[in-house]
């Protein structure tokens, strides 16, 4: 291998990636995970110790102070973050978060993540994250676009439409993408649409954005159940959270012939054995607010509908719900991971071991990061597609980034998850190593 890439695997020496220490402030659970993720990843491919050791850090961590005045004339300054991971494929990409609890280790995880999914889903983009310590609902409407504009405005000199491109996130929606893309707009002197997605339709959104991550999870689905010799037509379906993720995919898995045997919401499971109208629970949920007192269903808690025997199961809620204490007791013949980390990792080996077949959250709930990204190649050429094109682009994507992981998992003999890992280590090592090391 040539002394100018990344590798130099010259004297026999022990590499020094194992010295790596990760630093008190970034000993963050996600972070740790991404981190063990990574390194079993680049195990299963044989990666490069020196690859490897650049993966395991972030490239740039962004502090900022926000200042911002409230409705009552005072001024209260945040602390804003923008971590931007790695870049070898491409701009950063990631959402912006505002919730009370995010901090360095918390972003700086979910930027190596976001590095993972982009990189296993095939996208040319690198990973970040981005967020600010705020509850968000303690926020009046004024105070939350004083404090996206600054913040926006703090960060604007490292991000771009070919720099880094933030998206929506916990606490943030379209109208906080609308406002930081006004924002960066003004200060450049001309509208940059393509400076972040999830942006409303009305100032260059995509169509289908809404329903891609549920429309990605039902694709995957499909495609698992093809690969075990299944259909989703007449497969009976469970799905855990009824909001963004698992209303669509109930939508879109129904109108493929599947029969939605049970659903869930914070107010607890209904069962319905003939299968529910989907049509008729969304609209439920909608004028209630959720799915409370729903009367054509039989009421379970949450924990029974997990354990239901069925085709499918679709955790579209909440992280590490299938965990040690309930692994062993699955009756579903696959899981898809519409949520992030509902499959705990020792859950994930019980699991694998019982047979049960788990498509994860890294490639099964990338359909939203996909179709962020064709709202960034629309924003780009300024040329729109019709919602049907999208989807059809979606599902080629999303079936590629599944159809490798699948061919990986059948060859060295692991789950998909450790799979997906490692296809997403191998092409950031292809890229980095063509890259090379700069200055050498
Ligand atoms: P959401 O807030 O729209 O919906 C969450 C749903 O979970 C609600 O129906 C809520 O009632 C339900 N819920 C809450 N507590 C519950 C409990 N104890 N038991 C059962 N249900 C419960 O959120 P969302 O956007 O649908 O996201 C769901 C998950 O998917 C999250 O883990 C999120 O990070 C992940 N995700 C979302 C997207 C996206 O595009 N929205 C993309 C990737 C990953």
């Amino acid at each position: 291998m040539s002394t100018n890439t990344g590798s130099l695997k010259s004297d026999g020496k022990k590499p020094y990636a194992d010295e790596i220490v990760v630093e008190e402030h970034l000993r963050h659970p996600l972070f740790l995970n991404a981190l063990e993720s990574i390194e079993e990843g680049g195990k299963l491919i044989n990666a490069d110790n020196n690859i490897v050791a650049r993966l395991k850090r972030p490239k740039r961590c962004i502090v900022v102070s926000v200042p911002i005045r409230m409705d009552d004339y005072n001024v209260r300054v945040f602390t804003g973050y923008r971590v931007q991971y790695n870049s070898t494929l491409g701009p950063y990409k990631g959402g912006i978060r505002y919730h009370q609890n995010v901090n360095m280790g918390e972003v700086v995880g979910l930027a190596a993540l976001m590095m993972i999914k982009n990189s296993v889903m095939g996208l040319p983009y690198g990973g970040g994250k981005g967020g600010i310590t705020v509850d968000p609902t303690k926020l009046s409407r004024t105070e939350k676009q004083n404090l996206t504009r600054r913040f926006t405005s703090e960060i604007g000199p490292f991000i771009g439409p070919t720099k880094d491109i933030p998206a929506p996130d916990v606490g943030t929606d379209a109208q906080t993408m609308a406002w930081m893309m006004d924002t960066y707009s003004q200060e450049s002197g001309y509208t940059q649409s393509g400076v972040v997605t999830g942006k409303p339709i009305e100032i260059g959104g995509s169509l289908g954005r809404v329903g891609a991550t549920g429309l990605g999870v039902v694709f995957v689905a499909e495609r698992a159940m093809e690969k075990l010799g299944r259909s989703m037509k007449g497969a009976r379906i469970v799905i855990q959270g009824f909001g963004n993720v698992g209303s669509h995919a109930a939508l879109y898995a129904s109108d493929r012939g599947a029969k939605i045997i049970a659903i869930s919401d914070v107010t607890g499971a209904y069962f319905n054995g003939d299968g529910f109208n989907v049509r008729e629970l969304i609209e439920y949920n909608q004028k209630n607010g959720n799915l409370g007192g729903f009367p054509k269903g039989q009421k379970m808690s949450n924990e029974e509908l997990l354990l239901l025997e069925c085709d499918a199961l679709m955790p579209c809620a909440l992280e590490g719900v299938i965990d040690g204490h309930n692994a062993d007791k699955i009756k579903a013949k696959m899981i898809v991971e519409g949520a992030n980390g509902p499959v705990t990792n020792e859950a994930t080996k019980i699991l694998h071991k019982k047979g049960i077949f788990i498509a994860p959250d890294i490639i099964a709930n990338g359909g939203g990061v996909v179709v962020s990204y064709f709202e960034w190649v629309q924003d780009t050429m300024s040329f729109f597609w019709d919602e049907e094109e999208i989807n059809e682009r979606l599902r080629k994507i999303i079936i590629k980034a599944f159809d490798k992981a699948y061919t990986m998992a059948q060859e060295k003999n692991v789950d998909m998850r450790q799979a997906a890992m490692a296809v997403s280590v191998d092409r950031l090592q292809k890229a980095m190593l063509l890259r090379g090391l700069y200055p050498r």
